[in-house]
């Protein structure tokens, strides 16, 4: 590992090197908490031959006249062997004229925009957020780093940086990892040094109240912060703040809103603890809707591997249904007889070790059999029938009803589950998607018509699902939509997850290990 003391000792380490390059910012006195940031490029991105930067600054424009500027804990040994143990590649240790030559005065700063900064730290630390946002704009102009990982307890911080990056068009990706605690549940900071053994027993009262208010929210009791503002009080703790905000906005909203963030600063003695924890009353919701053939199942189900989703693909529904139909016999436009087999039918989703899912209906096994072309041909009739769509929705929003879950299909976004986290429209032009419908017939072992009979397929099949009276094919008003032409199926996961990251925090939904 190589320790880089000053400017040119970084410009020197990174002009040697073309790999993607993580910077994990920190201000030193290093933790189990930094060790995690530290050791993330090992645990996900293990093939990419990266280099983990840990830059080691404490700085001081974030640092109000009455903080804790020049007693902040210092550390440096310690914090190289943590580092080294933790696979990081090098640590800059600069020092303040290294980052500020001219004093930080004479060079230009960032000014953080006040929706930002009008909750929480922002309110109560004025400059705090213009500091950080300079200093890491700095940091990551002088090392030039393909990805900056930001501790997630840290949330308003995590936030404005990520917006800074995003409103700059800095090709930086931000990632955030979920807040380490320690046994009794103290989420780790360097600042807990400053507890004595009498403020380490009641700050641990700080996150078990949050986590308390959490389950109440979930289960539909938590009805005023004033309670926990009581509680906290009643612990011994000092309450600076105690607000609720959108994770995303930062802004603050009803107690009674579907995903939120609870933030808490108390003071525990001499020292400043902040914690929070995120209200939601289930786990997250996707929904990929799109036309067929724009790649949805394979992207859908790649997606839902990396991120440990549960896959629901409602088309296979709506195929079966199709499918026990025509084995019935049963004209697939006489509704009353249909109505008969949806009211007696067992539909199942089976999801396999292997990750792949069985359909079975009325104990057939018709997994493989619902891709056939005579199914394809008749599907889009069946599934514009209300009793049909009916049953088939309610046994969807039942498999989703602790989500979890990324459901792809035509209506999810917009009847299935409107309530989705994240809705992605997934589309492509007609000649791409007729391309990728063949060589899937041709992998399945189908025999099939030309691309120019499956373009004229797909189109009709399009103008009846999404002319159809009930649920038609349409994007939500809150879909993003994504042209996968010229796509590699790789690159529209990515930006699938990246866009699930952009809203759904890692404390809520960790990203599993590789
Ligand atoms: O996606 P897949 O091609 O398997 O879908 C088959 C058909 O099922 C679609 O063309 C559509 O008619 C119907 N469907 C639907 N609503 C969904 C999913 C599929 O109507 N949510």
């Amino acid at each position: 590992m190589e320790i880089l003391r000053t400017l040119q000792d970084l410009l020197r380490w990174r002009s040697k090197l073309d790999s993607p390059i993580y910077l994990v910012p920190t201000m030193g006195n290093l933790h189990k908490g930094h060790e995690e940031l530290i050791k993330y490029p090992l645990h996900h991105h293990k093939k990419n031959n990266q280099k983990t930067l840990v830059s080691i600054f404490v700085n001081p424009t974030q640092f109000g006249p009455d903080e804790d500027f020049e007693s902040y804990p210092r550390s440096i040994e310690k914090d190289i062997s943590i580092v080294e143990s933790a696979g990081g590649s090098a640590i800059w240790a600069p020092s303040v004229d290294d980052v500020f030559p001219d004093g930080d005065e004479s060079h230009f700063s960032i000014q953080v925009p006040k929706k930002y900064i009008s909750t929480m730290c922002g309110k109560t630390r004025p400059g705090h957020f213009n500091g950080v946002a300079t200093v890491v704009m700095r940091l990551l102009t002088l090392s030039r780093p393909s990805s900056i990982i930001l501790g997630e307890k840290d949330w308003q911080q995590y936030i404005i940086l990520k917006e800074l990056i995003q409103d700059f068009n800095l090709t930086v990706k931000v990632i955030g990892i979920p807040t380490i605690r320690d046994i009794d549940n103290l989420a780790f900071s360097s600042r807990n040094k400053y507890l004595t053994s009498e403020d380490k027993r009641k700050s641990i009262l700080l996150p078990n109240i949050l986590s308390k208010a959490s389950k109440e929210f979930k289960s539909g009791k938590l009805k005023s912060i004033n309670k926990i503002k009581n509680s906290l009080k009643e612990a011994g703790l000092k309450v600076e703040y105690l607000e609720i905000v959108n994770p995303n906005t930062l802004q603050s909203v009803n107690i009674s809103s579907n995903f939120s963030l609870l933030a808490a600063c108390v003071h525990c003695g001499k020292t400043r603890l902040i914690d929070h924890i995120f209200l939601m009353n289930r786990n997250p919701i996707v929904a990929i809707d799109g036309p067929a053939g724009a790649g949805k199942s394979t992207v859908t189900r790649a997606f839902a591997n990396e991120l440990g989703l549960i896959y629901l693909d409602t088309g296979a529904m709506y195929r079966a249904v199709t499918w026990l139909i025509l084995k019935e016999g049963i004209d697939p436009n006489d509704v009353n007889k249909i109505q008969h087999i949806i009211k007696d039918m067992k539909l199942e989703i089976v999801n396999n070790s292997n990750k792949d899912s069985s359909i079975i209906i009325n104990s057939n096994n018709v997994t493989k059999e619902i891709r056939a072309p005579y199914i394809t041909s008749i599907v889009s009739i069946v599934s514009s029938h209300q009793i049909v769509r009916e049953a088939l929705t309610i046994q969807q929003k039942k498999i989703g009803v602790n989500g979890g879950i990324v459901a792809e299909g035509r209506d999810i976004g917009t009847t299935v589950f409107p309530q989705s986290d994240l809705k992605i429209f997934l589309t492509a032009t007609i000649t791409e998607r007729a391309k990728r419908r063949l060589a899937d017939l041709e992998q399945q072992g189908h025999n099939y018509q030309s691309l120019e009979d499956l373009k004229v397929e797909i189109k009709e099949r399009d103008i009846m699902d999404m002319s159809r009276n009930i649920s038609p094919l349409i994007k939500a008003s809150d879909a993003i939509e994504i042209i996968t032409d010229g796509l590699t199926i790789r690159e529209v996961v990515e930006r699938i997850s990246d866009l699930f990251r952009s809203k759904i925090p890692q404390e809520i939904w960790p990203s599993p290990k590789i």
